[in-house]
């Protein structure tokens, strides 16, 4: 509440919640320490602060995602929307509660560096299906395209080769690509088909643990073995403990003046 009163002086924006998984279970998956309790808490505080204007940031296509955790996803929204209905103090104004996703992108050097993107196909279907799902009147659905993302997943985990594609998007006068009205689509496929690039095996193909990944050289100080542990936890849907408590000994306190991590 504190920070939302001082916030309230400089401008009243919408608030924006990252919650990322529709489920619990998937939250705990991928260790985001958000629960259903804590977001409907903190609506609670906002709509009573005269707030009227959310926004819910998920990702779709994390490890382990099911139909039934995106379909949560617009339960979460109308729960929002519930709240707001019991607690806002100036319903005359309207709710407006925006719900967004995008494609969840694998990053080198997390647990997740190994898995597969998934298609824009699989993207689009389960953009759908949350969208069929939600029915609320007062809740819009965004979603982030399709194609941006794969391009995002090949620059992710692209090896030395998607150098020259991207060299070669320049040279066809890519520029400033991060903004929509400049990106192209087109022009990112046109060069890597010249360039000998099949984006889905970068972006869409799952990379056996024991293969030799682009960016082994690079020591960020966290062992593989400790990402793929990770890894298997996120499989198992269980939360790692908060390192800052309970050190897991992911190797990066080796890097540290000292060899250890202060917390
Ligand atoms: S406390 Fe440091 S060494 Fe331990 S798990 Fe966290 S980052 Fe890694």
């Amino acid at each position: 509440m504190e920070i939302m009163e001082r916030l309230q002086k400089v401008r009243k924006s919408g608030l924006t919640f990252a919650v990322e998984g529709g489920s619990q279970r998937l939250r705990d998956a991928i260790n985001k320490n958000v629960t259903e309790e804590d977001l409907l808490n903190t609506c609670r505080i906002a709509f009573e602060g005269g707030w009227n204007s959310v926004k819910l940031y998920y990702m779709l296509g994390l490890p382990t995602e099911t139909d039934e955790d995106i379909i949560g996803i617009a339960e979460m929204a109308n729960q929002v929307l519930h709240c707001w209905r019991t607690y806002a103090k100036n319903k005359n104004r309207g709710v407006k509660i925006t719900v967004s996703t995008s494609c969840f992108i694998p990053k080198p050097h997390s647990p997740f560096q190994w898995e597969a993107q998934i298609s824009i196909e699989e993207y689009l279907r389960r953009v759908n299906l949350l969208r069929s799902s939600i029915v609320a009147r007062n809740v819009t659905y965004n979603w982030h395209d399709a194609e941006t993302s794969l391009i995002e997943a090949v620059l992710s985990k692209g090896d030395r080769r998607v150098a020259d594609a991207i060299e070669e998007v320049w040279r066809q006068g890519g520029r400033l690509d991060a903004w929509t009205d400049y990106f192209s689509f087109e022009r990112w496929m046109r060069a890597f088909e010249k360039c000998g690039v099949d984006p889905a095996f970068y972006a869409n193909r799952e990379i056996p643990p024991d293969s030799v990944l682009p960016w082994d050289h690079i020591d960020v100080g966290v062992r593989k073995e400790h990402l793929l542990h990770e890894r298997e936890m996120c499989y198992r849907s269980e939360l790692s403990p908060d390192c800052r408590k309970q050190c897991s000994a992911c190797g990066a306190a080796r890097l540290l003046k000292g060899g250890r991590c202060d917390g």
